[in-house]
């Protein structure tokens, strides 16, 4: 097993203990505070992170902010604050192209489950003005989300947040400026 491999095992171990622990705690300190599945127990992601990036807890053991998927994305939008991958969706949009995970050299950004999005942690809402209210025959959006996320509805959209991966394409390719991106 690479050492690679045992950091990641041992850190999930970790999260493991600590879930078990946070359920006893529950059940001992009485009924007011609802018990924590393990999955409750994971800390909210708070800023967008690179799409594979791995939960947050798990991530402040594996990650050891060596900033090199900073240096290998493509789209210059990763940042490393307080030593962690940071997207900035204000400036650009992230094309999941993998990148970012293969320049990981510790398995922070390994969260590939077949079964699962990617997630950046932040979702697509629209705030201003869809100019389809106009007439318009724009599907700008539409045609640019990889994950078939927004419908366009009489004079609107719909955005199904199921779907939605957090890439900020949608808000990119939005000539009208009407597509925010938001912390789910
Ligand atoms: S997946 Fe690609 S575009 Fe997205 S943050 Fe990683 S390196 Fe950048
Ligand atoms: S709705 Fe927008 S942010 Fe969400 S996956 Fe589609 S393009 Fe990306």
């Amino acid at each position: 097993m690479s050492d690679r491999d045992e950091r990641y095992y041992a850190a999930q171990l970790n999260m493991q203990t600590c879930s078990r622990r946070g359920l006893f705690r529950g059940l001992w300190s009485g009924v007011s505070k609802p018990v924590k599945t393990q999955a409750g127990l994971a800390a909210k992601r708070t800023v967008p992170r690179p799409p594979t990036a791995v939960d947050e807890g798990l991530l402040t053991r594996l990650c050891d902010g060596c900033g090199k998927c900073e240096e290998a994305c493509p789209q210059r939008i990763i940042s490393m604050i307080e030593s962690q991958p940071t997207l900035s969706l204000d400036g650009g949009a992230c094309t999941e192209c993998g990148e970012c995970q293969r320049a990981c050299p510790t398995l922070a950004l390994a969260n590939t489950s077949p079964d699962k999005l990617p997630f950046t942690g932040a979702i697509a809402t629209l705030s201003g003005m869809c100019i389809r209210q106009m007439s318009a025959p724009c599907q700008s959006c539409t045609e640019a989300c990889p994950h078939q996320a927004i419908d366009t509805v009489n004079r609107s959209i719909a955005i199904n947040t199921d779907k939605c991966s957090g890439c900020a394409q949608c808000r990119v390719a939005c000539p009208a400026h009407a597509i925010q991106m938001v912390m789910q």
